[in-house]
């Protein structure tokens, strides 16, 4: 059997390990640098409360890909579960994505879809014809007064700088809705896994050929992989490298952890969308398991920083100036030849579990294809 290396134990070395062991041609090592796996989807319950906690921030499973849908549920129970969240600017309680009731609220008016259409129109800056940043766009679609509301304090907030110095392509699409539908998502499927994400990586790794060691931290370029016949590298690319090009710039965040008896904020998630509220939002975990009941309840409030050396890199930021150092390591990865590169931080791209799951299934896919012309 052709022994492979996989380095991370997120949605990305999951499936990559299950797709290659059910082959039963492979034996496979997993490591990971962390005591757990499920890498940033890690979930666990919380000794006190019992709540189930997503650990780095909330984590909602949505997608329109039926192949998805359906793989995912191989492993585990989804609970139907919509995120319909709220944002709270100068007292008010708003309703998000900015929909009819926001709109109305936030105007005091009483619109129909086609008359709050008309408005929102009315409101938007007609004289920005090429906007280039962030606030441009915004401006454009919704003018200044919603604007202010909803995206500036939030979005300063969330990237550490002024929307105007972020680009547009940001806010592609017009970001209201004239209905009164609040689910945060257009996805088809929904859901939260009955058991937790955990769970459900652990299943994917459940199989006599797959060995996995936790608390392994792999060295990149530096280690010697002499006895494998292929390695999956799920770690951000510039560690890989020993950043000898330079980091790539991320966003992380960091959770102040809060407990309380009973219900803390009727919701699993609000915005804060007033720059002058440190945090960006509020998490409370027992609302993404309404299945279950909980006298005592655990929450968090986010904060957004710049990511240092020993922070974990959340938001790529893909700067001009991270594309530049990221083209040169891509160069690099190409003259790689047994090791594949994949997932969030080694392609340096935000992506959702979904698309990582479809990537990963494509890149094991292609990768049991060449291998058997081998
Ligand atoms: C705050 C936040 C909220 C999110 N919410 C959602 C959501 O609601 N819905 C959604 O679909 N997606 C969401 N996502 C995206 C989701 O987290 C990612 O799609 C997913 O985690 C990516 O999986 P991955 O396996 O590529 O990477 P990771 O989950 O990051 O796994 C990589 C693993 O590699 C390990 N590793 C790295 N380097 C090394 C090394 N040198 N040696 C050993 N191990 C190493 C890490 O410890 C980690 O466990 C969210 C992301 C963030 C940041």
């Amino acid at each position: 059997m052709k022994k492979v290396l996989i380095v991370g134990a997120g949605f990305s070395g999951a499936v990559i390990a299950n797709t290659l062991a059910n082959t039963g041609n492979y034996l496979i090592d997993v490591v990971d640098e962390r005591n757990h796996i499920g890498g940033n989807c890690h979930t666990e319950r919380d000794p006190l409360t019992n709540v189930m906690v997503h650990k780095y921030g909330p984590h909602i499973f949505h997608t329109s890909n039926e192949k998805v849908w359906k793989y995912i549920n191989l492993f585990g129970v989804f609970k139907p579960f919509i995120n319909r969240v709220k944002s709270i600017y100068k007292g008010q309680v708003y309703s998000m994505p900015i929909n009819l009731h926001t709109i109305n609220q936030f105007y005091g008016k009483s619109f129909g879809p086609s008359e709050a259409k008309r408005w929102i129109e009315s409101q938007g800056d007609s004289t920005i014809n090429d906007p280039k940043t962030f606030e441009e766009q915004a401006k454009k679609f919704v003018g200044e007064k919603l604007y202010k509301a909803f995206f500036y304090g939030y979005t300063k907030k969330q990237w550490g700088t002024e929307p105007q110095n972020l680009p547009a392509s940001i806010l592609k699409r017009l970001p209201v809705r004239f209905n009164y539908d609040d689910n945060y998502y257009n996805d088809t499927y929904q859901g939260i896994p009955k058991d937790g994400y955990t769970a459900i990586i652990q299943k994917m790794l459940d199989h006599p050929n797959v060995k996995i060691s936790l608390g392994y931290r792999f060295l990149g370029e530096k280690e010697d992989v002499g006895e494998y016949h292929h390695v999956f590298y799920t770690g951000p690319i510039d560690a890989y490298f020993s950043f000898r090009y330079g980091r790539l710039g991320y966003r992380t965040v960091y959770f102040k952890e809060y407990r309380a008896d009973g219900d803390y904020q009727g919701n699993a998630v609000i915005n804060f969308a007033d720059e002058e509220i440190p945090y960006t939002r509020v998490h409370e975990h027992k609302h993404f398991t309404p299945w279950e009941n909980h006298s005592e309840t655990i929450y968090f409030e986010e904060y957004s920083k710049e990511t240092e050396s020993s922070d974990i890199p959340y938001y790529p930021k893909r700067l001009e100036i991270d594309m530049n150092i990221l083209k040169l390591y891509e160069s690099e990865v190409t003259n790689l030849n047994k090791v594949t590169f994949l997932g969030r931080l080694a392609t340096y791209r935000y992506l959702d579990m979904h698309h990582i799951i479809e990537e990963a299934l494509d890149s094991a896919e292609k990768f049991l294809e060449l291998d058997s012309h081998k």
